[in-house]
Protein backbone atom coordinates (compact mmCIF):
# COMPACT_ATOMS: atom_id res chain seq x y z
CA UNK A 1 0.00 0.00 0.00
CA UNK A 2 0.73 3.32 -0.11
CA UNK A 3 2.34 5.69 2.80
CA UNK A 4 -0.52 7.36 4.29
CA UNK A 5 1.14 9.99 6.49
CA UNK A 6 -1.12 11.93 8.97
CA UNK A 7 -1.36 15.30 8.75
CA UNK A 8 -1.55 17.97 11.32
CA UNK A 9 -5.23 18.16 12.54
CA UNK A 10 -6.76 20.80 12.05
CA UNK A 11 -9.47 21.86 15.07
CA UNK A 12 -12.08 22.84 12.15
CA UNK A 13 -13.25 21.12 9.33
CA UNK A 14 -16.40 21.75 6.37
CA UNK A 15 -16.97 17.78 6.38
CA UNK A 16 -15.41 14.88 9.05
CA UNK A 17 -15.65 11.28 7.30
CA UNK A 18 -15.35 8.21 10.14
CA UNK A 19 -13.71 5.23 8.48
CA UNK A 20 -11.57 5.11 6.01
CA UNK A 21 -12.70 1.79 4.18
CA UNK A 22 -14.04 1.96 0.70
CA UNK A 23 -17.24 3.65 1.93
CA UNK A 24 -15.23 6.65 3.61
CA UNK A 25 -12.69 6.78 0.85
CA UNK A 26 -15.45 7.06 -1.41
CA UNK A 27 -17.58 9.80 0.71
CA UNK A 28 -14.57 11.69 1.42
CA UNK A 29 -14.03 12.18 -2.50
CA UNK A 30 -17.91 12.62 -2.92
CA UNK A 31 -17.65 15.56 -0.27
CA UNK A 32 -14.67 17.22 -1.72
CA UNK A 33 -16.10 16.99 -5.55
CA UNK A 34 -19.17 18.67 -4.29
CA UNK A 35 -17.27 21.74 -3.04
CA UNK A 36 -16.00 21.01 0.27
CA UNK A 37 -12.62 22.91 1.02
CA UNK A 38 -11.94 21.31 4.41
CA UNK A 39 -12.50 17.05 4.33
CA UNK A 40 -10.97 15.22 6.58
CA UNK A 41 -10.67 11.56 7.49
CA UNK A 42 -10.37 9.50 9.89
CA UNK A 43 -9.46 5.85 10.68
CA UNK A 44 -8.71 3.84 13.76
CA UNK A 45 -5.91 1.59 11.97
CA UNK A 46 -2.53 2.33 10.92
CA UNK A 47 -3.70 2.43 7.28
CA UNK A 48 -6.72 3.44 5.79
CA UNK A 49 -8.63 0.65 3.22
CA UNK A 50 -10.43 -1.05 5.63
CA UNK A 51 -11.40 -4.43 5.28
CA UNK A 52 -10.31 -4.62 2.09
CA UNK A 53 -6.35 -4.97 3.48
CA UNK A 54 -7.13 -8.23 4.16
CA UNK A 55 -9.05 -9.46 1.22
CA UNK A 56 -5.86 -10.53 -1.40
CA UNK A 57 -8.23 -12.79 -3.40
CA UNK A 58 -9.65 -10.96 -6.29
CA UNK A 59 -13.04 -10.14 -7.04
CA UNK A 60 -13.44 -6.81 -6.55
CA UNK A 61 -13.96 -3.86 -8.89
CA UNK A 62 -15.88 -5.69 -11.20
CA UNK A 63 -18.30 -3.05 -11.62
CA UNK A 64 -16.62 0.25 -10.67
CA UNK A 65 -13.09 -0.27 -12.58
CA UNK A 66 -14.69 -2.98 -14.86
CA UNK A 67 -11.63 -5.02 -14.19
CA UNK A 68 -11.37 -7.54 -11.46
CA UNK A 69 -8.86 -6.83 -8.56
CA UNK A 70 -7.63 -7.48 -5.13
CA UNK A 71 -9.12 -5.86 -1.95
CA UNK A 72 -5.84 -4.00 -1.69
CA UNK A 73 -5.39 -2.75 -5.30
CA UNK A 74 -9.11 -1.72 -5.30
CA UNK A 75 -8.25 0.26 -1.68
CA UNK A 76 -5.12 1.43 -3.29
CA UNK A 77 -6.78 3.14 -6.31
CA UNK A 78 -9.28 4.90 -4.31
CA UNK A 79 -6.34 6.07 -1.76
CA UNK A 80 -4.36 7.23 -4.30
CA UNK A 81 -7.50 9.48 -5.62
CA UNK A 82 -8.04 10.69 -1.48
CA UNK A 83 -4.32 11.52 -1.71
CA UNK A 84 -4.17 13.80 -4.79
CA UNK A 85 -7.40 15.67 -3.27
CA UNK A 86 -5.36 17.01 -0.48
CA UNK A 87 -8.55 15.24 2.29
CA UNK A 88 -6.74 15.12 5.34
CA UNK A 89 -6.01 11.97 6.15
CA UNK A 90 -5.68 11.22 10.42
CA UNK A 91 -5.25 7.10 10.71
CA UNK A 92 -4.24 5.17 14.40
CA UNK A 93 -6.97 7.49 15.17
CA UNK A 94 -10.25 6.65 17.20
CA UNK A 95 -13.70 8.40 17.11
CA UNK A 96 -14.70 8.06 20.39
CA UNK A 97 -17.99 10.49 20.12
CA UNK A 98 -20.05 13.02 17.73
CA UNK A 99 -22.12 15.10 19.76
CA UNK A 100 -25.54 16.61 18.82
CA UNK A 101 -23.76 20.10 17.28
CA UNK A 102 -21.38 17.38 15.13
CA UNK A 103 -18.28 18.03 17.19
CA UNK A 104 -16.11 15.06 16.78
CA UNK A 105 -14.13 13.50 19.48
CA UNK A 106 -10.91 11.29 18.79
CA UNK A 107 -7.99 9.92 20.07
CA UNK A 108 -4.13 9.76 18.66
CA UNK A 109 -1.39 8.14 19.05
CA UNK A 110 0.53 11.50 17.58
CA UNK A 111 -2.54 14.52 18.84
CA UNK A 112 -4.02 13.02 21.54
CA UNK A 113 -7.56 13.58 22.45
CA UNK A 114 -8.71 16.03 20.10
CA UNK A 115 -12.03 17.89 19.25
CA UNK A 116 -12.76 19.27 15.89
CA UNK A 117 -15.88 21.01 14.70
CA UNK A 118 -17.51 20.27 11.58
CA UNK A 119 -20.52 21.43 9.97
CA UNK A 120 -21.44 17.73 8.36
CA UNK A 121 -19.92 14.35 9.16
CA UNK A 122 -20.23 10.80 7.55
CA UNK A 123 -20.71 7.55 9.39
CA UNK A 124 -18.91 5.21 7.56
CA UNK A 125 -17.28 2.85 10.52
CA UNK A 126 -18.31 -1.04 8.56
CA UNK A 127 -19.10 -3.44 10.58
CA UNK A 128 -18.36 -5.96 13.13
CA UNK A 129 -18.75 -9.87 12.64
CA UNK A 130 -21.58 -11.59 15.05
CA UNK A 131 -19.81 -14.10 17.09
CA UNK A 132 -20.74 -17.48 19.37
CA UNK A 133 -22.67 -15.72 21.82
CA UNK A 134 -24.86 -14.07 19.09
CA UNK A 135 -26.44 -17.43 18.32
CA UNK A 136 -25.57 -18.54 21.43
CA UNK A 137 -23.53 -22.23 20.27
CA UNK A 138 -23.88 -25.21 23.18
CA UNK A 139 -20.95 -26.41 24.46
CA UNK A 140 -17.23 -25.72 26.15
CA UNK A 141 -15.72 -22.74 25.74
CA UNK A 142 -12.18 -23.84 24.67
CA UNK A 143 -9.46 -21.61 22.76
CA UNK A 144 -9.98 -22.66 18.49
CA UNK A 145 -13.46 -20.96 17.74
CA UNK A 146 -13.03 -17.96 16.09
CA UNK A 147 -14.44 -15.52 13.28
CA UNK A 148 -13.98 -16.24 9.31
CA UNK A 149 -12.65 -12.52 9.29
CA UNK A 150 -10.30 -13.16 12.28
CA UNK A 151 -9.11 -15.98 10.70
CA UNK A 152 -8.51 -13.84 7.64
CA UNK A 153 -6.70 -11.46 8.88
CA UNK A 154 -4.37 -14.00 10.83
CA UNK A 155 -3.44 -16.21 7.47
CA UNK A 156 -3.61 -13.07 5.22
CA UNK A 157 -1.85 -10.53 6.87
CA UNK A 158 -0.17 -11.79 9.88
CA UNK A 159 0.99 -15.49 8.57
CA UNK A 160 -0.22 -17.40 11.30
CA UNK A 161 -2.59 -20.57 10.54
CA UNK A 162 -5.63 -20.67 13.03
CA UNK A 163 -5.22 -24.52 13.21
CA UNK A 164 -5.08 -27.97 11.30
CA UNK A 165 -8.28 -29.21 10.53
CA UNK A 166 -11.36 -26.53 10.84
CA UNK A 167 -15.21 -26.54 10.51
CA UNK A 168 -17.00 -23.68 9.45
CA UNK A 169 -20.76 -22.85 10.56
CA UNK A 170 -22.30 -20.39 8.29
CA UNK A 171 -22.18 -20.20 4.92
CA UNK A 172 -21.52 -16.46 4.66
CA UNK A 173 -19.01 -15.45 2.07
CA UNK A 174 -16.14 -14.65 4.50
CA UNK A 175 -16.33 -18.12 5.32
CA UNK A 176 -16.60 -19.50 1.95
CA UNK A 177 -13.42 -17.74 1.19
CA UNK A 178 -11.93 -18.87 3.86
CA UNK A 179 -11.92 -22.02 3.28
CA UNK A 180 -10.89 -21.97 -0.21
CA UNK A 181 -8.03 -19.70 1.79
CA UNK A 182 -7.55 -22.66 4.47
CA UNK A 183 -7.00 -25.46 1.82
CA UNK A 184 -4.65 -23.69 -0.14
CA UNK A 185 -3.07 -23.34 3.09
CA UNK A 186 -2.99 -27.06 3.37
CA UNK A 187 -5.90 -26.75 6.12
CA UNK A 188 -7.95 -29.92 6.11
CA UNK A 189 -11.67 -28.40 5.78
CA UNK A 190 -14.23 -30.84 7.06
CA UNK A 191 -17.33 -28.89 5.29
CA UNK A 192 -19.43 -26.02 5.98
CA UNK A 193 -22.87 -26.24 7.84
CA UNK A 194 -25.52 -24.13 7.46
CA UNK A 195 -28.84 -23.68 9.50
CA UNK A 196 -30.53 -22.63 6.63
CA UNK A 197 -32.37 -24.60 3.39
CA UNK A 198 -30.06 -21.67 1.27
CA UNK A 199 -26.60 -21.00 1.66
CA UNK A 200 -25.57 -17.57 2.52
CA UNK A 201 -22.92 -16.58 0.54
CA UNK A 202 -22.69 -15.15 -3.42
CA UNK A 203 -23.45 -18.07 -6.11
CA UNK A 204 -19.81 -17.55 -7.53
CA UNK A 205 -18.37 -18.09 -3.93
CA UNK A 206 -19.88 -20.94 -3.66
CA UNK A 207 -18.84 -22.43 -6.99
CA UNK A 208 -15.24 -20.97 -6.81
CA UNK A 209 -14.29 -21.66 -3.27
CA UNK A 210 -16.25 -24.84 -2.18
CA UNK A 211 -17.49 -26.73 -5.56
CA UNK A 212 -13.67 -26.12 -6.79
CA UNK A 213 -12.06 -28.04 -4.06
CA UNK A 214 -14.61 -30.56 -2.95
CA UNK A 215 -15.40 -29.35 0.16
CA UNK A 216 -18.74 -30.44 1.13
CA UNK A 217 -21.78 -27.45 2.09
CA UNK A 218 -23.84 -29.21 4.57
CA UNK A 219 -27.41 -27.02 3.95
CA UNK A 220 -30.08 -26.99 7.29
CA UNK A 221 -27.48 -28.34 9.74
CA UNK A 222 -25.81 -26.68 12.66
CA UNK A 223 -22.95 -27.40 15.23
CA UNK A 224 -24.88 -28.09 18.58
CA UNK A 225 -21.62 -28.95 20.73
CA UNK A 226 -18.16 -28.01 21.15
CA UNK A 227 -16.09 -30.45 23.25
CA UNK A 228 -12.00 -29.93 24.07
CA UNK A 229 -10.59 -28.46 27.18
CA UNK A 230 -8.15 -26.15 26.57
CA UNK A 231 -8.38 -26.36 22.50
CA UNK A 232 -11.38 -27.17 20.10
CA UNK A 233 -11.20 -31.39 19.87
CA UNK A 234 -14.47 -32.24 18.24
CA UNK A 235 -17.68 -30.49 17.10
CA UNK A 236 -21.37 -32.21 17.15
CA UNK A 237 -23.24 -31.09 14.00
CA UNK A 238 -26.98 -32.02 13.88
CA UNK A 239 -29.44 -31.33 11.11
CA UNK A 240 -32.25 -28.89 11.76
CA UNK A 241 -36.10 -29.88 10.97
CA UNK A 242 -38.31 -26.89 9.53
CA UNK A 243 -38.46 -25.25 12.60
CA UNK A 244 -34.39 -25.21 13.50
CA UNK A 245 -34.84 -27.57 15.54
CA UNK A 246 -31.23 -30.00 15.94
CA UNK A 247 -32.67 -33.23 15.28
CA UNK A 248 -30.28 -34.54 17.99
CA UNK A 249 -31.01 -38.14 17.83
CA UNK A 250 -29.26 -37.55 13.79
CA UNK A 251 -26.26 -35.88 14.66
CA UNK A 252 -22.75 -37.10 14.54
CA UNK A 253 -19.21 -35.75 15.79
CA UNK A 254 -16.06 -34.36 13.46
CA UNK A 255 -12.70 -33.98 15.02
CA UNK A 256 -11.06 -30.89 14.54
CA UNK A 257 -9.06 -28.44 15.88
CA UNK A 258 -10.71 -25.54 14.48
CA UNK A 259 -14.32 -24.06 14.57
CA UNK A 260 -14.57 -20.92 12.01
CA UNK A 261 -17.99 -18.58 12.33
CA UNK A 262 -19.58 -16.86 9.42
CA UNK A 263 -22.86 -15.82 10.65
CA UNK A 264 -23.39 -12.68 9.34
CA UNK A 265 -22.13 -8.88 9.86
CA UNK A 266 -23.62 -6.72 12.33
CA UNK A 267 -23.22 -2.60 11.50
CA UNK A 268 -20.68 -1.04 13.68
CA UNK A 269 -23.00 1.58 15.09
CA UNK A 270 -21.84 2.83 18.63
CA UNK A 271 -21.36 6.76 17.20
CA UNK A 272 -25.05 5.91 15.50
CA UNK A 273 -26.32 4.74 18.94
CA UNK A 274 -24.97 7.65 20.95
CA UNK A 275 -26.53 9.99 18.11
CA UNK A 276 -29.74 8.78 18.66
CA UNK A 277 -30.17 8.01 14.98
CA UNK A 278 -33.20 6.01 13.95
CA UNK A 279 -32.21 2.72 13.26
CA UNK A 280 -33.67 0.31 10.92
CA UNK A 281 -34.57 -2.91 13.00
CA UNK A 282 -33.64 -5.00 9.97
CA UNK A 283 -30.75 -3.56 8.54
CA UNK A 284 -29.85 -3.27 12.18
CA UNK A 285 -28.45 0.79 10.23
CA UNK A 286 -29.33 4.31 10.52
CA UNK A 287 -32.36 5.38 8.67
CA UNK A 288 -31.63 7.16 5.81
CA UNK A 289 -33.09 9.61 2.82
CA UNK A 290 -31.97 9.10 -0.51
CA UNK A 291 -29.27 11.80 0.06
CA UNK A 292 -28.04 8.87 2.34
CA UNK A 293 -28.63 11.68 5.58
CA UNK A 294 -29.68 10.12 8.76
CA UNK A 295 -32.35 11.41 10.77
CA UNK A 296 -30.39 14.12 12.11
CA UNK A 297 -29.61 17.26 9.92
CA UNK A 298 -25.89 16.73 8.18
CA UNK A 299 -25.32 13.47 9.68
CA UNK A 300 -24.52 11.09 6.73
CA UNK A 301 -24.18 7.20 6.52
CA UNK A 302 -22.87 4.89 4.08
CA UNK A 303 -21.40 1.22 3.56
CA UNK A 304 -21.60 -1.44 5.93
CA UNK A 305 -22.78 1.17 8.69
CA UNK A 306 -25.81 1.75 6.85
CA UNK A 307 -26.85 -1.86 5.43
CA UNK A 308 -24.42 -4.89 5.17
CA UNK A 309 -23.36 -4.83 1.32
CA UNK A 310 -21.90 -8.14 -0.50
CA UNK A 311 -20.14 -6.04 -3.59
CA UNK A 312 -17.64 -3.44 -2.72
CA UNK A 313 -18.15 -1.58 -5.75
CA UNK A 314 -21.98 -0.95 -4.91
CA UNK A 315 -20.33 0.30 -1.57
CA UNK A 316 -18.48 3.01 -3.59
CA UNK A 317 -21.50 4.44 -5.37
CA UNK A 318 -23.32 5.25 -2.55
CA UNK A 319 -20.65 6.50 -0.41
CA UNK A 320 -19.85 8.84 -3.28
CA UNK A 321 -23.46 9.93 -3.38
CA UNK A 322 -23.36 10.35 0.73
CA UNK A 323 -20.36 12.23 0.63
CA UNK A 324 -21.20 14.86 -2.37
CA UNK A 325 -24.57 14.92 -0.35
CA UNK A 326 -22.51 16.00 2.69
CA UNK A 327 -20.73 17.95 0.82
CA UNK A 328 -24.05 19.88 -0.73
CA UNK A 329 -25.07 20.27 2.64
CA UNK A 330 -22.34 22.52 3.78
CA UNK A 331 -22.09 24.79 0.62
CA UNK A 332 -26.05 25.24 1.13
CA UNK A 333 -26.53 22.93 -2.57
CA UNK A 334 -28.53 20.49 -1.51
CA UNK A 335 -31.03 19.00 -3.97
CA UNK A 336 -35.23 19.65 -3.13
CA UNK A 337 -36.33 16.77 0.26
CA UNK A 338 -37.89 13.56 -0.65
CA UNK A 339 -41.81 13.10 -1.33
CA UNK A 340 -41.67 9.24 -1.28
CA UNK A 341 -41.45 6.41 1.14
CA UNK A 342 -40.60 3.00 0.55
CA UNK A 343 -42.53 0.30 2.21
CA UNK A 344 -41.20 -3.50 2.03
CA UNK A 345 -43.91 -5.29 1.01
CA UNK A 346 -43.87 -9.37 -0.17
CA UNK A 347 -40.57 -11.41 0.31
CA UNK A 348 -38.37 -7.95 0.75
CA UNK A 349 -36.54 -7.51 3.75
CA UNK A 350 -35.50 -3.57 3.29
CA UNK A 351 -35.25 -0.79 1.18
CA UNK A 352 -32.39 1.65 1.16
CA UNK A 353 -32.55 4.29 0.95
CA UNK A 354 -35.98 4.60 3.00
CA UNK A 355 -37.21 7.87 1.30
CA UNK A 356 -37.00 8.78 -2.52
CA UNK A 357 -37.97 11.73 -4.96
CA UNK A 358 -39.89 11.59 -7.87
CA UNK A 359 -37.83 14.36 -9.51
CA UNK A 360 -34.30 12.88 -9.80
CA UNK A 361 -32.67 9.06 -10.51
CA UNK A 362 -32.28 6.75 -7.48
CA UNK A 363 -30.43 3.47 -6.92
CA UNK A 364 -32.56 1.42 -4.61
CA UNK A 365 -30.90 -1.69 -2.66
CA UNK A 366 -32.92 -4.28 -0.98
CA UNK A 367 -32.67 -8.20 -0.33
CA UNK A 368 -35.38 -10.46 -0.50
CA UNK A 369 -36.12 -13.30 3.00
CA UNK A 370 -36.48 -15.96 0.75
CA UNK A 371 -34.81 -17.64 -2.23
CA UNK A 372 -37.28 -17.30 -5.29
CA UNK A 373 -37.03 -17.89 -9.16
CA UNK A 374 -38.68 -16.15 -12.19
CA UNK A 375 -40.06 -13.49 -9.96
CA UNK A 376 -41.38 -9.63 -10.71
CA UNK A 377 -39.83 -6.73 -8.83
CA UNK A 378 -42.98 -4.43 -8.81
CA UNK A 379 -43.31 -0.76 -7.12
CA UNK A 380 -46.90 -0.34 -6.20
CA UNK A 381 -49.09 -0.53 -9.28
CA UNK A 382 -46.53 1.82 -11.37
CA UNK A 383 -43.75 -0.55 -12.49
CA UNK A 384 -42.82 -4.19 -12.51
CA UNK A 385 -39.70 -5.61 -13.80
CA UNK A 386 -38.93 -9.41 -14.50
CA UNK A 387 -35.56 -10.81 -12.33
CA UNK A 388 -34.38 -14.52 -13.09
CA UNK A 389 -33.91 -15.41 -9.68
CA UNK A 390 -33.24 -13.22 -6.33
CA UNK A 391 -31.49 -15.21 -3.62
CA UNK A 392 -31.03 -13.50 0.38
CA UNK A 393 -27.20 -13.56 0.09
CA UNK A 394 -27.61 -11.26 -2.95
CA UNK A 395 -28.32 -7.64 -2.84
CA UNK A 396 -30.95 -6.68 -5.51
CA UNK A 397 -30.72 -3.28 -6.91
CA UNK A 398 -33.20 -1.15 -8.67
CA UNK A 399 -32.54 2.10 -10.71
CA UNK A 400 -35.94 4.32 -10.02
CA UNK A 401 -36.50 7.33 -12.72
CA UNK A 402 -38.46 10.07 -12.77
CA UNK A 403 -39.75 8.65 -15.51
CA UNK A 404 -41.71 5.21 -13.96
CA UNK A 405 -43.50 8.02 -11.13
CA UNK A 406 -44.89 9.89 -13.80
CA UNK A 407 -48.33 8.87 -12.91
CA UNK A 408 -47.79 8.27 -9.09
CA UNK A 409 -49.20 10.65 -7.03
CA UNK A 410 -49.05 8.94 -3.65
CA UNK A 411 -46.31 9.37 -0.55
CA UNK A 412 -45.62 5.60 -0.15
CA UNK A 413 -44.62 3.25 -3.02
CA UNK A 414 -44.50 -0.11 -2.08
CA UNK A 415 -42.03 -2.94 -2.83
CA UNK A 416 -42.93 -6.31 -3.74
CA UNK A 417 -40.37 -9.64 -4.92
CA UNK A 418 -43.51 -11.94 -5.91
CA UNK A 419 -43.33 -14.94 -8.58
CA UNK A 420 -43.99 -14.57 -11.90
CA UNK A 421 -47.79 -16.32 -11.60
CA UNK A 422 -48.65 -13.97 -8.86
CA UNK A 423 -47.88 -10.69 -10.60
C1 LIG B 1 -13.87 -11.13 4.39
C2 LIG B 1 -14.56 -10.30 3.38
C3 LIG B 1 -14.49 -10.66 2.04
C4 LIG B 1 -15.08 -9.86 1.06
N1 LIG B 1 -14.96 -10.20 -0.25
C5 LIG B 1 -15.46 -9.37 -1.22
C6 LIG B 1 -15.25 -9.64 -2.63
O1 LIG B 1 -14.67 -10.65 -3.00
N2 LIG B 1 -15.73 -8.74 -3.54
C7 LIG B 1 -16.38 -7.61 -3.14
O2 LIG B 1 -16.78 -6.79 -3.99
N3 LIG B 1 -16.62 -7.34 -1.81
C8 LIG B 1 -16.17 -8.19 -0.85
N4 LIG B 1 -16.38 -7.92 0.49
C9 LIG B 1 -17.27 -6.80 0.86
C10 LIG B 1 -16.59 -5.44 0.96
O3 LIG B 1 -15.24 -5.61 1.23
C11 LIG B 1 -17.27 -4.64 2.07
O4 LIG B 1 -18.61 -4.49 1.68
C12 LIG B 1 -16.62 -3.25 2.23
O5 LIG B 1 -15.28 -3.37 2.65
C13 LIG B 1 -17.38 -2.38 3.26
O6 LIG B 1 -16.78 -1.11 3.29
P1 LIG B 1 -16.90 -0.12 4.54
O7 LIG B 1 -15.99 1.03 4.22
O8 LIG B 1 -18.32 0.15 4.81
O9 LIG B 1 -16.35 -0.92 5.78
P2 LIG B 1 -14.85 -1.39 6.21
O10 LIG B 1 -14.08 -1.86 5.01
O11 LIG B 1 -15.08 -2.32 7.31
O12 LIG B 1 -14.21 -0.02 6.75
C14 LIG B 1 -14.61 0.61 7.94
C15 LIG B 1 -13.43 1.37 8.51
O13 LIG B 1 -13.88 2.19 9.59
C16 LIG B 1 -12.91 2.20 10.62
N5 LIG B 1 -13.56 2.56 11.89
C17 LIG B 1 -14.62 1.94 12.49
N6 LIG B 1 -14.98 2.57 13.62
C18 LIG B 1 -14.13 3.62 13.75
C19 LIG B 1 -13.99 4.65 14.73
N7 LIG B 1 -14.82 4.76 15.79
N8 LIG B 1 -12.99 5.56 14.57
C20 LIG B 1 -12.16 5.49 13.48
N9 LIG B 1 -12.26 4.54 12.54
C21 LIG B 1 -13.23 3.62 12.66
C22 LIG B 1 -12.35 0.78 10.59
O14 LIG B 1 -11.06 0.73 11.14
C23 LIG B 1 -12.35 0.47 9.08
O15 LIG B 1 -11.12 0.78 8.48
C24 LIG B 1 -15.80 -8.70 1.45
C25 LIG B 1 -15.89 -8.37 2.82
C26 LIG B 1 -15.29 -9.15 3.76
C27 LIG B 1 -15.43 -8.77 5.24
Amino acid sequence: MIATSTKHIQSEYDVVVVGGGPAGMAAALGAKEAGSDRVLMVDREKEAGGILLQCIHPGFGLQHFKEELTGPEYAQRFLEQVLEKDIDLACDAYVLDIDKDKRVKLMSGSEGVKVISTKATVLAMGARERTRGAIRTPGRRPSGVLTAGLAQKFVNMLGQLPGHRAVLLGSGDIGLIMARRLTLEGVAVAGVFELMPFANGLNRNIVQCLHDYDIPLHLSTTVVDIQGRDRVEKVTVAPVDEHLTPMMEKSWDIECDTLLLSIGLIPENELSHQLQLRIDPVTRGPVVNSMMETSMDGVFACGNVAHIHDLVDFVSQESLLAGRNAGWYVTQNRPPADNIRLIPGENVAYCVPHTISSDRNHTVYMRVRRPMQDCVLRLSDVYEKKIRYAFPAEMVNLKVRPKILENFHGDTLRVDIVPQEQA
